[in-house]
């Protein structure tokens, strides 16, 4: 499996948000405050704005597929680790509609939760405009709060919009595996969506080496590798082309 740091550790932190049983590996930690660097913190502050803003937008995106999981039959638990989050369906429909559904949820949840901070900014008597890529808003007094809202709407929005990309195994990439598998002919369904999920990876990881993005150009060309790997598997596995 891609990424697999997930081993158990005695680092692990446990909990449950409802019926959901949550677990962080310590690599989350690791890797949110790597992003804080890299994204620009350099104050106490900052990174402790940004590691709680990753932590809460990537717990309410896990929260998006689990609850649409157990509404199709599932028990799902959330693993955080270092390369974000999984929610694991254990015994939810693998029909492609439920799952597609379910894919859709977790970028959903990141809008959604985005939608009521601006909402509650509005009823603050603020008017957030999106700028340069992101929202702005008058600033508060408060520094930690100003930059735990600004990380708050930009995760919320361009790692939702990212995430919906049509590459194996982002969620974008489950749902036109899916459909893939739906509407294509048998022998292209699978091959001809790891190769746009190919392309696509190869797009953004080269998008991202000329804008200077490290992490999301390693990121990118990590996953345009490993769909490059499963497709020659793949076809080796089902004769050529
Ligand atoms: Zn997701």
């Amino acid at each position: 499996m891609l990424f697999s740091d997930q081993v158990p550790t005695r680092a692990d932190i446990h909990f449950s948000v409802g019926p959901f049983p949550v677990r962080i590996h310590p690599g989350f930690w690791v890797v949110s405050l790597l992003l804080a660097a890299g994204s620009g913190a350099s104050l106490t502050s900052e990174f402790v704005a940004w590691v709680l803003a990753t932590l809460i937008s990537i717990l309410a995106h896990e929260l998006g597929h689990t609850v649409l999981q157990r509404h199709y039959g599932g028990r799902p638990s959330i693993l955080l680790y270092s390369f974000g989050g999984l929610a694991f369906g254990n015994g939810a429909d693998d029909r492609p509609w439920p799952q597609i559904l379910i894919s859709l949820a977790g970028p959903v949840a990141g809008f959604l939760l985005a939608a009521i901070l601006l909402g509650l900014l509005y009823l603050g008597g603020q008017q957030p405009s999106w700028i340069d890529g992101t929202f702005t808003f008058e600033p508060f007094d408060s520094l930690f709060i100003n930059v735990f809202l600004h990380y708050m709407l930009w995760i919320n929005v361009w790692w939702g919009l990212l995430n919906l990309l049509p590459i194996y195994p982002l969620d974008g990439g489950q749902i036109a595996r899916e459909l893939g598998v739906m509407l294509l002919p048998p022998q292209w369904g699978i091959r001809g969506t790891l190769l746009v999920s190919l392309l696509v990876a190869a797009g953004v990881a080269g998008l991202a080496i000329i804008n200077d993005n490290l992490y999301r150009a390693t990121l990118f060309g990590l996953l345009a590798m490993d769909n490059y790997q499963t497709l020659l598997a793949y076809n080796h596995s089902r004769g050529s082309w």
